[in-house]
């Protein structure tokens, strides 16, 4: 055995650091807003930190966008939709989307550690998940652009104009794609809102943006917090608002837009079930559990947070999950062994302990894996919750953590029952040897997107969103097109 593999006294094979570099994110000490193609002076805002939370030290500091701010950039993308983009060939779009994809591939090591570092996520998430699909969102748009007349939505289908989209901080630059990409391919301009806590990702874009000569205005992008948002909602000069994020906030949104008249799409929160019966092969049924749940810390709002378990098989996944547990390597993000990075950020660390507590006192039973945690930083241990009930706030909250609470069933029927029993519409799990079987839950199941043995894939081909309090409208495939076209 080398030095560097060394048995814990868990019993699992400890493997020596293999940290990626920090350096290769090269941050700059502050940055501006980027509107109408220019990064603005970063001094001449109100400057907000943006931290890194596996160590609670800032990363660096960015403009928080003012309501003129906001107005600038929906000015500026107004004048690029009129005078540039509407009328641009869409062979020409696809041009500059192909370009952007190709750059996002080039700077993609970049880009891994930069996401890594202000979201907390592992690098081999940001290196093998975000990074890769943010490219293929825009290589997949690129070859809609000059084909929009057979994407079944007429034959001359029209933009709807100037965008305004919102996104969140648990997969910063894979959003920005998602709402990018279909709106230019359709021929629509945008300004783009990051989250407060994760905004460098979407900074480094419009580096891309310039790089790849996108004219000026097409794309602004606007860093700030909720305010900076509210202002773009609210801002008389846009004509579509696309939001991912909490459906609190989605509800207000749609109460803006609803005074306003303005094409609006919704992409929210979730509680998904993940269904397991009892003939389903288990190994890979765990790791379906796992990614599942401790994919991003969690922080997925298509997570299969809710486990429900046919009860013949009840203890032995239990058994087996937690065993798996113990061996998930929790720590830095940074280092290529990791399996689960930071909590975002304090707030959200606090929302997850304050459900996990809930989860506790009202009688579930809670497991957490034996790892060491970091001593600064925020952070989690992966966590199952047996003896769930229902009415437990466990089973009905999103926690958006590494939290899962696991409940049993005897019946199909009694499955598909506890799945729908969530005001949320998102994603489900159903795992099965029976194909009629899984097609039979499928039918029933109340959610947008359901995985048939196995969990969380995306490809910007398959169209994702929700139902109910998941939101309204689709994101990738075909039908993300929709979502940007006046139809
Ligand atoms: P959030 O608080 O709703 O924030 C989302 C975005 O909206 C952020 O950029 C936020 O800015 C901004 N914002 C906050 N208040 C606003 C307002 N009044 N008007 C306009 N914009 C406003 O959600 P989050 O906590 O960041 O994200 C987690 C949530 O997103 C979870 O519920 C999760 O399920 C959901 N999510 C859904 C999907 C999906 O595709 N369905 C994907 C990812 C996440 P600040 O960051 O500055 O507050
Ligand atoms: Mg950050």
């Amino acid at each position: 055995m080398s030095d560097s593999f060394l048995v814990s006294p868990l019993g699992s094979l400890e493997y020596a650091p293999a940290p990626e570099s920090a350096a290769l994110a090269r941050l700059s000490d502050s940055y501006g807003l980027f509107i109408d193609g220019r990064f603005s002076d970063p001094e001449s805002h109100e400057l907000v930190e943006t931290l890194n939370p596996a160590t609670g030290e800032p990363l660096a500091r960015y403009a928080r966008g003012s309501t003129s701010d906001v107005d600038a950039a929906v000015r500026s993308a107004r004048h690029a939709y009129e005078s540039v983009w509407r009328d641009l060939p869409g062979s020409e779009r696809a041009k500059y989307l192909f370009r952007i994809a190709r750059l996002i591939q080039e700077r993609a090591r970049e880009l891994a550690v930069v996401e890594t570092l202000d979201n907390g996520k592992p690098i081999r998430e940001t290196r093998d998940v975000d990074v890769p699909l943010a490219a293929a969102h825009f290589f997949y748009y690129a070859g809609w652009a000059d084909k929009l007349g057979y994407a079944g939505y007429g034959a001359a289908p029209r933009p709807l104009g100037v965008a305004g989209q919102i996104i969140p901080w648990n997969f910063p630059l894979l959003m920005a794609a998602w709402k990018l990409a279909p709106a230019l391919a359709a021929g629509n301009t945008c300004v783009l809102k990051p989250a407060e806590t994760t905004p460098l990702s979407a900074l480094v874009l419009a580096e891309i943006l310039q790089q790849a000569d996108l004219p000026p205005g097409v794309v602004n992008i606007v860093t700030g917090d909720g305010t900076t948002g509210a202002a773009l909602v609210a801002h008389p000069g846009i004509d579509k608002v696309a939001f991912t994020g909490s459906t609190e906030v989605g509800r207000r949104i749609q109460r803006t837009a609803a005074q306003t008249g303005r094409h609006l799409t919704l992409e929210l929160g979730g509680k998904g079930a993940n269904i397991v019966f009892e003939d389903a092969p288990l190994d890979e049924v765990i790791e379906g559990i796992i990614d599942g749940i401790f994919f991003n810390q969690g922080h997925v709002c298509c997570a299969g947070s809710r486990l429900l378990v046919e009860e013949s098989v009840a203890d032995e996944v239990l058994r087996r999950l937690r065993r798996r547990m113990d061996q998930l390597r929790v720590g830095d993000p940074l280092d290529k062994n990791t399996d689960v990075g930071a909590v975002n950020s304090a707030t959200q660390l606090d929302k997850i302990t304050e459900l996990v507590e809930a989860g506790e006192r009202e009688g579930a039973l809670r497991y957490s894996a034996s790892c060491a945690l970091p001593d600064r930083g925020y952070w989690f241990a992966p966590t199952v919750f047996s003896n769930v009930s229902q009415t437990h706030r466990i089973a009905r909250e999103e926690i958006f953590g590494p939290v899962l609470s696991m409940l049993t069933f005897r019946t199909p029927d009694e499955a598909v029952a506890k799945a729908n029993n969530t005001p949320y519409g998102l994603a489900c799990g159903v795992w099965s040897e029976k194909g009629s079987r899984t097609l039979w839950v499928a039918e029933r199941l109340k959610a947008g997107v359901i995985w048939a043995n196995t969990y969380n894939q995306f490809d910007p081909t398959s169209p994702f969103g929700g139902v109910r309090e998941s939101g309204f409208g689709r994101e990738g495939g075909r039908q993300g097109l929709e979502a940007y076209l006046d139809v």
